[in-house]
């Protein structure tokens, strides 16, 4: 099942998106929340008539770096032996159609398309074989990086946090194996990066078991798997769409910050 949240008239709700073709998309309204037990409504609006909003509202973010060798090699890095993991804020999350603002303090924004993997209940401590109870199931992201700030600053606290930088969408998927999906990048529709997510190196089952030695993930949070490779510049007035196999796509416009 595909879920969306989204507002109309100024209500915020989630719904299941039905149908196949892009134009013809129906969004049966959820009572309840997802993450629990919830009914459809019967209620249907097109997905057109709505403006679609971040899928999720996580607590948090942890994005994990360097994950796929052949980017790793392309930023002049080796794969670490441990994953490297960073927080991406609350406020940096945006929806589908949403702006991607470019930052007065970079000159070199970079798009990184990613496996976003939605957390859908209360977990620490996960053993490997429990990692698929607490996944709700995955999204599209972009963790877009001032990429002159991340090679100047040794945390990436601004680099990779600043509002806007983490695009999420259009719509969560519960129904898909994440184990080996195409994964592409596109700007102003020409391709960019083009991987596969059987090429990570460590799995979502490898991550969850990572993150949650250290934290409790709540409903919601978010995982970024890392990027193949592939990355490169975004510049005002780009249109920029992450696209992941069995999910869907995620595009937003770079405008610059107002
Ligand atoms: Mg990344």
């Amino acid at each position: 099942m595909r879920i969306a949240r989204f507002s109309i008239d100024g209500n915020v709700a989630f719904g299941a998106v039905e149908g196949d073709s892009p134009d013809s998309l129906v969004l049966d309204i959820i009572k309840g929340i997802p993450y629990t037990d919830f009914e459809l409504s019967g209620t249907k609006v097109p997905l057109k008539k709505v403006r679609l909003l971040p899928p999720v509202l996580p607590n948090k973010v942890v994005a994990i770096g360097r994950n796929y060798a052949e980017h790793a090699a392309e930023m002049g890095n080796e794969v670490p032996d441990v994953p490297v993991a960073f927080f991406k804020p609350t406020t940096s999350v945006i929806g589908a159609g949403d702006s991607i603002e470019y930052p007065s303090f970079s000159e070199e924004l970079h798009h990184e398309a990613e496996l976003a993997v939605v957390i859908g209940r209360m977990c620490r401590e996960v053993p490997r074989e429990r990692v698929k109870d607490v996944i709700f199931g995955y999204t599209c992201a972009n963790d877009v990086t001032a990429r002159d700030v991340q090679r100047r600053e040794s945390q990436w606290a601004r680099a990779k946090g600043f509002d806007t930088s983490c695009p999420l969408g259009p719509w969560v998927e519960t129904d898909v194996d994440p184990g080996d999906l195409a994964i592409q990048a596109t700007v102003n529709g020409e391709q960019r990066q083009l991987g596969r997510t059987s090429d990570m190196v460590r799995s979502v089952e490898d991550l969850v078991v990572h993150i949650t030695e250290a934290m409790t993930l709540l409903p919601g949070d978010v995982i970024l798997t890392g990027t193949p490779a592939g990355v490169g510049p975004l510049h005002v007035g780009d249109e920029v769409a992450v696209t992941i196999e069995g999910i869907g796509t995620l595009t937003n416009k770079v405008i610059k910050r107002g």
